[in-house]
């Protein structure tokens, strides 16, 4: 016991400091960004990428990537032959709907949630690569618990439902009938390019191209997986309080 206590007393604090401190990006890749300066829209990118996410703007006529549907492969930047397409670090992506902007939506999220949050993640046909991230969340390097968001086993105590994968056929009604046990008000979360486009899933028979095609969604968190401190920006940013 003395050795065990010992041991804890030693071990150095692993939890780091994001959202107070910028998380250090440089190991990891993130959005990828088009330099319109240097594309010549050869199009090898766009019939490379994976899951179709890059697409032609026509009123500008240049390339865009959409970062809902994008899994961050970086293949584009690999086969671009002009080296336009620059991996950022940047994953910070969370998106809110128009709906949720502006001023009403932080006096509603007060008056849900007030101090605390209760979330309950649904799988509503992931390959399970944005399930391994969410719980990564509850690890002592991200430590959730710390901004008193708790992790809840029944929808029937959740204000928010962090919902993976692309909504297969089988999964639909779960989904639904868990969306529906869930106490009003509540926020839904999709996490990961499955939840927010279908992603490499799109247009498959088996599957619906995301989740907001079955239920009203509140905030989108690309990604594929998306890491954890983006699921948490998107946390966050759902109840105002970055
Ligand atoms: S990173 Fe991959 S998925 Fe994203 S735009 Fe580039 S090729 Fe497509
Ligand atoms: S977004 Fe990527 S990691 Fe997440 S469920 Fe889909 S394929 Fe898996």
């Amino acid at each position: 016991m003395f050795q065990v206590i010992k041991k804890i007393i030693q071990y150095p604090r692993v939890t780091q400091d994001y959202p107070a401190k910028p998380f250090d990006t440089s190991l990891t890749s993130g959005k990828p960004v088009i330099h319109s300066e240097k594309c010549t829209a050869c199009g090898e990118c766009v019939t490379r990428c994976p899951s179709g996410a890059i697409v032609e703007n026509v009123d500008t006529n240049t390339l865009e990537i959409n970062d809902n549907a994008c899994i961050f492969c970086v293949l584009c930047s690999e086969v671009c032959p002009h080296g336009a397409i620059e991996i950022t670090g940047e994953f910070e992506l969370a998106q809110m709907t128009y709906e949720e902007l502006g001023t009403q939506l932080k006096k509603k999220i007060e008056k849900r949630f007030g101090r605390s949050l209760q979330i309950r993640e649904v799988d509503s046909g992931s390959c399970n690569g944005c399930d391994y991230e969410i719980n990564a969340l509850n690890n002592p390097f991200n430590d959730i618990e710390r901004f008193g968001i708790h992790f809840v086993a029944s929808p029937r105590h959740a204000d928010m439902l962090l919902v993976t994968g692309t909504a297969t056929r089988n999964m639909e009604l779960a989904l639904l009938k868990t969306y529906e046990a869930a106490p009003n008000p509540k926020l839904v979360a999709a996490v990961g390019a499955c939840a927010c486009s279908g992603g490499i899933f799109q247009d498959s028979y088996a599957a619906k191209n995301g989740i907001d095609t079955v239920l009203p969604v509140d905030v989108y968190i690309p990604g594929c997986p998306p890491r954890p401190q983006a699921i948490l920006y998107g946390i966050l940013k759902a109840i105002d309080r970055l």
